[in-house]
């Protein structure tokens, strides 16, 4: 049973790596991108609200967020652990997120932090938006995202740190090298 969260900055390989993470632990992935995303091009009412602040690299409000996650996490899917890629992105929805998992008995195992340079996020970016076309994809949203990163997401590696749950591990590299020291990083743990 692992119950995690993924952190690091847009670029870093979170997606691919998450998705190499689920299946060698063989838990579901939820990431809060991907369902915004998915939302959006359904038209549905959480992605009407939620598509200006992604389309402008802005954090979507956590009175659409939070309800979102909380719902995902009471799927039965989650009993025996997930793997959150994307939440939490501040250190309110960290505080969030411990009080929900506390009030089912419940508490994060481990906080898994991929690290990057920001000038090879945004290349990495770039040749991304060539293939897959996401609306918050463009140069001036990605350095957007990024300064938004640093200044709201990262102060939560501290605070995981502060609980003893941070385990960084370095996202340059080839997808199976960082697979490779993210499998090495686990293991001690
Ligand atoms: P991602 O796919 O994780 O890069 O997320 C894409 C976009 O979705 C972000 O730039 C935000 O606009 C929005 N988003 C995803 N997760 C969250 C979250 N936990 N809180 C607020 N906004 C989020």
């Amino acid at each position: 049973m692992t119950r995690m969260v993924l952190i690091g900055p847009p670029g870093a390989g979170k997606g691919t790596q998450a998705k190499h993470i689920c299946e060698k632990l063989n838990i579901p992935h939820i990431s809060t991108g991907e369902i915004f995303r998915q939302n959006i091009s359904e038209g549905t009412e959480l992605g009407v609200r939620a598509k200006d602040y992604i389309e402008k690299g802005e954090y979507v409000p956590d009175s659409v967020t939070v309800p979102m996650v909380k719902a995902r996490l009471q799927c039965p899917d989650t009993k025996d652990g997930f793997l959150l890629d994307g939440f939490p992105r501040t250190v309110a929805q960290a505080r969030v997120l411990h009080d929900l998992l506390a009030s089912i008995d419940s508490d994060l195992d481990m906080v898994l932090e991929i690290t990057a340079d920001t000038e090879e996020v945004i290349k990495r970016m770039l040749n991304r938006a060539k293939v897959e076309h996401r609306p918050d994809d463009t140069e001036d949203v990605i350095r957007h995202r990024l300064e938004v990163y640093r200044e709201l997401t990262e102060p939560i590696a501290t605070y995981y740190e502060e609980h003893d749950l941070l385990i960084q591990v370095d996202g340059l590299g080839t997808i199976e090298e960082v697979s490779a020291r993210i499998d090495e990083a686990m293991k001690k743990n």
